[in-house]
């Protein structure tokens, strides 16, 4: 029996594993991480699965199928979070798949294929700015290099492994060959309006969105606030504001575009000093990849164009990218007819933000089911849902992982 107030404690039980007193904020590779992924691996086992850490970080709980070595169904989500974050995104879709796999293990069910829940351990990226290693790795698309990036502390990603206990020379072995994965499916908070608004439980994603991420650095000249008239003056954080503004006018253009600058660094920051330097960050997101790198085409230009007329020295960096990620027609059908199943009506929508679907499309095929949350919010300690909302959720993840079968044709 699918327990939605169980699936709520085990949420709640997780957000207790948390760096900030009074909220929730649990990164890749922390004591908390550690914590979390005990009680993970703890409930796993009591649902029947062999569980264990890869060499990545990645919690992965197996339950066989009708014979051991059988491919799998690959289940899951993640386990780290933002700062000060809410305690459903990522959790919810772990723990409701665990929750699917302990239904089927007490009636003693076998299905013709395994289950794997995965629950990732970097998605976020907040510890070393890069996303989604987790999934990446077990994509096998996640560069060897990559371990060598570093947190603020300058630990790198190696170091951290090591110190964790994990063996990062092992990275290799965390990739599933495609023979071995049927498909990806993970639950997972709406993080937008679009469900409530309609007034319903789940929803069924279309694609999630492709994104461009820039880092831009701007360098004029500081001075003293007092003494160097305006028109004398390179003022890093003036162009700044001037670039912004060129991002949200762009994004602007098109219904289907958004693009935030979330983080801004002006120095040397202080009320009496010029800023002679500053570093933005620019996030570009959209449901089709032409759209998307147009409009970053325009904000380069519109940032080179800033700059040249204030004579101010620019450099733009390309941080990362992913292209819009489809979810699998064959798999949407099935999700759809678990959600009709649980009368529910059918609504498909695509993902504003970024899943760990995105690095898994490469080794196999995808689905997304969004359970709604309440004002649409996420990335916030108010994220909030309904145990009816978390119940409808995990037995349409159930009906579907019943009745799934693996093949598209
Ligand atoms: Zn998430």
């Amino acid at each position: 029996m699918i327990s939605a107030e169980r699936i709520l404690q085990r949420c709640d039980a997780l957000a207790r594993h948390s760096e900030l007193p009074g909220g929730l904020t649990r990164v890749f590779l922390s004591p908390e991480n550690r914590a979390a992924n005990e009680a993970v691996l703890g409930w796993m086992r009591e649902a029947g699965m062999a569980a264990r850490l890869d060499a990545i970080g990645n919690v992965v709980g197996r339950y066989e199928g009708e014979r051991p070595g059988l491919p799998c169904l690959m289940l899951g989500s993640h386990l780290d979070t933002v700062r000060d974050a809410g305690r459903y995104d990522g959790m919810l879709g772990v723990i409701s798949a665990i929750e699917c796999v302990d239904a089927l293990n007490a009636q003693k069910k076998r299905l013709p294929f395994a289950i794997e829940v995965v629950g990732f351990g970097d998605e976020e990226g907040v510890r070393f700015g890069t996303t989604m290693l987790g999934s990446r790795a077990v994509a096998g698309t996640l560069d060897p290099s990559v371990l060598e990036t570093r947190d603020s502390s300058g630990t790198t990603i190696a170091q951290a492994l090591r110190a964790f206990g994990l063996a990062p020379e092992k990275l290799p072995e965390v990739r599933k060959e495609k023979r071995d994965v049927l498909a990806y499916a993970e639950l997972h908070i709406e993080q937008g309006p679009v469900l409530e608004a309609e007034g319903l439980p789940v929803g069924v994603v279309t694609a999630i969105n492709g994104f461009s991420r820039l880092r831009v650095t701007l360098s004029g000249v500081a001075g003293h606030a007092g003494t160097v008239p305006m028109h004398l003056r390179h003022d890093a954080l003036v162009a700044a504001a001037e670039c912004i503004g060129a991002v949200e006018k762009n994004a602007r253009s098109s219904s289907e575009l958004v693009a935030t600058v979330g983080r801004i660094e002006a120095s040397p920051g202080a009320i009496n000093v010029i800023p002679g330097k500053v570093v933005f960050t620019v996030d570009v997101r959209a449901p089709r990849d032409a759209l998307r790198l147009s409009c970053v085409e325009r904000v380069k230009r519109d940032i080179e164009s800033i700059a040249g007329k204030r004579e101010i020295q620019f450099e733009i960096e390309d941080l990362q990218q992913l292209g819009v990620a489809p979810c699998a027609d064959w798999l949407m059908a099935q999700l759809d007819r678990a959600v009709s199943a649980e009368g529910i009506k059918v609504r498909r929508l695509p993902s504003g933000a970024g899943h760990d679907g995105m690095a898994l499309r490469s080794l196999a095929d995808i689905a997304m089911l969004f359970v709604r949350c309440k004002g649409g919010i996420s990335h916030n300690p108010a994220e909030s849902i309904t145990a009816e909302d978390a119940g409808a959720g995990a037995r349409v993840l159930f009906r579907f992982m019943e009745k799934f079968h693996g093949l598209s044709a």
